[in-house]
């Protein structure tokens, strides 16, 4: 199949002319990858289970890993759900449209092959201009995943998607590079108290300030023993992965705002860096800013600013595929405090790391 990439002129303010033929291969069953606020997404009618099944196939995703509808208004939401509780009302108006994905009970509208089997469906509406006018067009709503090969760094510009998805499938709308960077936060509003599956843009902080009670799943915070099922299907696969081997390192006390941890840390990761290099292989360190200047060996590259963290999650997928294109066989990456972005931050990273994190 040829894949068609349609370069959207200003994608702060998308015209019709250019959405109308992505909408119209939309609902009629096609793929088409288009970008949203936090990454791109691979989009088929979330209503018809044939268009739903080809994203599997696309990706290589494991069919009992649900999908996100996406809509492009609150009317949209309700023909998807059985039942909307006030605490899932105050989320809505509180963060859509925005990087949140809510689930609720579905409707029997919602066709299995979209939810993986659950009788529960995850929706979100993005506020990003071309997805919500690309989705407002289709007239349907959209089945989108991060538009990546299952198991791949999820892609933050239409050059990563097209890396994977190039012939696979008939459209990709190029929007320029993502804002946020980071897969939207899952919150299960489904059960009595609302409970966050995947941490995301819409931080902790910012959801007990609306809701009050917030829990958390476990297998948010560390890797998953066998007996324990987590709530999003996702969680249990190995995601975001670089092909090198990618170790963590962290301060053992958690501070990471003293000068003193801070230079424990940069020094293990100059140490188990110049370890690997000495053995012959191709080294990724992954510094910030600030510790720019204390790496001199190695492929080294900055993931953002320590006080900006907003420009660590925007840069962290597009750095691992940059690892991938160097052929590094060995990345090591400095830690981020856990609160606020850095949860969302951190809960990739150890992923990606397969949480192979070493403490100083
Ligand atoms: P992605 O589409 O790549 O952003 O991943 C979607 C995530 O949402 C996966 O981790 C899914 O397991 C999760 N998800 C989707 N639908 C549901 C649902 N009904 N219940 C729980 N988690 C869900
Ligand atoms: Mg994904």
């Amino acid at each position: 199949m040829n894949t068609k990439v349609v370069k959207i002129e200003c994608p702060q303010k998308p015209r019709d002319e250019e959405l109308l033929e992505g909408a119209r291969l939309l609902r009629e069953g096609g793929l088409v990858a288009f970008p949203t606020e936090t990454v791109y997404g691979l989009g088929a009618n979330a209503l018809d289970e044939e268009a739903a099944r080809k994203i599997y196939e696309a990706k290589g995703r494991p069919s009992d890993n649900p999908l996100i509808a996406h809509v492009s208004s609150m009317e949209e939401v309700y023909p998807l759900v059985s039942r909307v509780s006030d605490p899932a009302k105050k989320l809505m108006a509180a963060f859509w449209p925005g990087p949140m994905t809510l689930i609720f009970p579905k409707s029997d509208l919602v066709p299995y092959g979209t939810t993986g089997g659950l009788d529960t469906v995850a929706v979100r509406m993005p506020s990003d201009p071309v997805a919500n006018r690309l989705i407002a067009l289709a007239g349907v709503p959209v089945a989108a995943p991060s538009a990546n090969t299952s198991g791949r760094p999820s892609p933050t510009t239409a050059q990563h998607v097209l890396q994977d998805m190039d012939g696979k499938i008939e459209m990709i709308i190029d929007g320029g590079a993502v804002g946020i960077g980071v897969e939207s936060t899952i919150v299960d509003v489904s059960v009595d108290v609302p409970t966050v599956l995947r941490p995301g843009a819409i931080t902790m902080e910012m959801l007990k300030a609306v809701l009050g009670e917030v829990q958390i799943d476990p297998a948010i915070l560390g890797p998953m023993s066998a007996d324990v099922r987590p709530k999003a299907p996702g969680m249990k696969y190995k995601h975001y992965a670089p092909k090198a081997d990618l170790t963590l390192v962290e301060p053992a006390d958690g501070d990471m705002e003293s000068a003193d941890s801070l230079e424990r840390m940069t020094r293990k990761v100059r140490q188990l860096a110049e370890e690997k290099l000495a053995e012959g292989f191709r080294v990724g360190i992954i510094c910030t800013d600030e510790s720019r200047g204390q790496y001199s060996n190695g492929l080294v590259r900055s993931i953002g600013s320590r006080k900006k963290r907003e420009t660590v999650a925007h840069n962290l997928y597009g750095l691992l595929r940059e690892f991938d294109d160097l052929k590094a066989d060995y990345i090591f990456s400095e830690s981020f405090p856990q609160d606020h972005l850095g949860q969302a931050i951190m809960n990739r990273l150890s992923k990606a790391a397969g949480y192979h994190i070493v403490k100083v």
